[in-house]
């Protein structure tokens, strides 16, 4: 059917229409109900002009004889979402919806099918529930997935496009550099420099953050032991991601490596943003209690743009916020973002916790965070993200160094 709309030569649109969580409708009403879910589906489709099939799982295709309006779009999600009455039971569904533009967006109908797969994916990562395609989106699809097939390649044999680099803390009272936060570097042989904001979140989507995790945190022990030799006394700072917290092995696999290069835990300590923490909240608690019951530090990572409510500061095992650097980067000349930051400090301190600000560029925010008694501060002004040899070279040149 899809043959014989391009063979009219006259623009159409194919429509995706994906079920949410189809598979999670299936048990927990049962097969039945999914079938029956489907064929729903199907019937309020017909009631307009057009033709639907089912493409996999959830998913159906639908034809329409003209070319809907946006509103139309809107209307025929609301009558998708329709709850659905089985007689025993009332089905909530919630659908997503993925517009392909023919011949724009397609010439054919393998084009169609291909596209709409990244469309749907998109919507639903992405929580827009009507989406258009683009090429655009095409792009950012296809590097997604080189993205994701060269980090299994580096993760299985060539660990060594991966490094890390260290950028330090200065804490503010003493005028020394006291921490220093482990960055992930990943020099790929066919995709050259891939910024870890980049390839971190596609990991976790392709379920391959815990392998990386598990690198960095070797690495970091390794540099942590050099640190020491080397007399700098500084406490690195590893990025967690939710999985990685979730994973009830982590925090003994840390304690052994530890434990075989004969370093104390305050050697150690951890990031973690916000958005990581709200998915599964109590769990959350239990394991970072776990690792605050051993005594690593935990900050609280881009802190400010993520959902925390003054509820869940009060309960959580962390003793650090680090200000998110969209409100340090800016911070001398903007006079709403002195007052996040102010802000964040004072309720940082009547929790008992530290601040680091992250993004210093300039002396004028040093200053200001140093008044406003923040602990630590981390960025380009103090120093950039640098090699292990390089922050050792670094530190020994800056013994001395007056800050203000
Ligand atoms: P983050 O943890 O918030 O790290 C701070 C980012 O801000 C780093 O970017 C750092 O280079 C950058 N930065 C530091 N000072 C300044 C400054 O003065 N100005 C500006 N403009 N930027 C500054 P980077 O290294 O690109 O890392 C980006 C993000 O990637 C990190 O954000 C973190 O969320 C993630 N990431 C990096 N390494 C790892 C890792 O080993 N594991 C995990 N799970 N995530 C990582
Ligand atoms: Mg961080
Ligand atoms: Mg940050």
């Amino acid at each position: 059917m899809l043959e014989r709309k391009f063979l009219d030569n006259q623009p159409f649109l194919a429509i995706g229409i994906n079920i949410f969580d189809f598979r999670g409708i299936n048990d927990i009403f049962g097969y039945h109900n999914g079938d029956l879910c489907l064929k729903e589906l199907a019937f309020r489709l017909s009631e307009f002009d057009g033709v639907a099939a089912r493409l996999t799982g959830g998913e159906l295709l639908w034809l329409p004889e003209q070319l809907p309006t946006a509103a139309f779009i809107e209307h025929l999600k609301a009558t998708l979402e329709t709850p659905i009455d089985t007689g025993d039971v009332s089905i909530n569904l919630k659908v997503s919806i993925g517009l392909i533009h023919c011949p724009k967006d397609a010439n054919n109908a393998e084009e169609v099918f291909k596209r709409m797969n990244i469309v749907l994916d998109e919507a639903l990562t992405t929580r827009q529930f009507i989406l258009s395609f683009s090429s655009e989106l095409g792009k950012r699809y296809s590097r997604r997935l080189s993205i994701i097939t060269e980090l299994r390649h580096t993760l299985e044999q060539a660990l060594e496009e991966f490094s890390l680099n260290y950028q330090p803390k200065l804490d503010l009272k003493k005028g020394t550099v006291t921490h220093v936060e482990a960055l992930i570097r990943w020099t790929n042989a066919r995709l050259g420099f891939v910024s870890p904001e980049d390839f971190i979140a596609i990991a976790e989507h392709a379920g391959c953050i815990e392998s990386i995790t598990s690198w960095v945190i070797n690495r970091a022990i390794d540099d942590a032991a050099r640190f020491r030799e080397a007399n700098i006394d500084v406490s690195v700072a590893i990025n967690l991601s939710a999985k990685d917290i979730m994973n009830p092995a982590l925090l003994q696999n840390v304690l052994a490596l530890l434990k075989a290069k004969n370093l104390p835990t305050d050697c150690l300590s951890f990031e973690i943003t916000e958005g990581d923490l709200v998915k599964d909240h109590d769990k959350a608690i239990i394991h970072l209690q776990a690792f605050r019951d051993e005594g690593f530090e935990i900050a609280i990572d881009d802190f400010g743009t993520g959902y925390s409510s003054m509820a869940y500061l009060q309960n959580l095992p962390v003793n650090t916020l680090k200000v998110d650097k969209s409100f340090v980067l800016n911070l001398h000349k903007k006079d709403g973002d002195q007052k996040i930051v102010k802000t964040v400090i004072s309720l940082a301190h009547s929790f008992g916790m530290n601040v680091v600000a992250e993004g210093v560029e300039n002396i004028e925010a040093l200053t200001l965070l140093a008044d406003w008694g923040c602990e630590l501060a981390q960025g380009y002004y103090i120093c950039k993200p640098a090699s292990a040899d390089n922050l050792i070279t670094w530190y020994n040149d800056n013994l001395e160094t007056k800050w203000f």
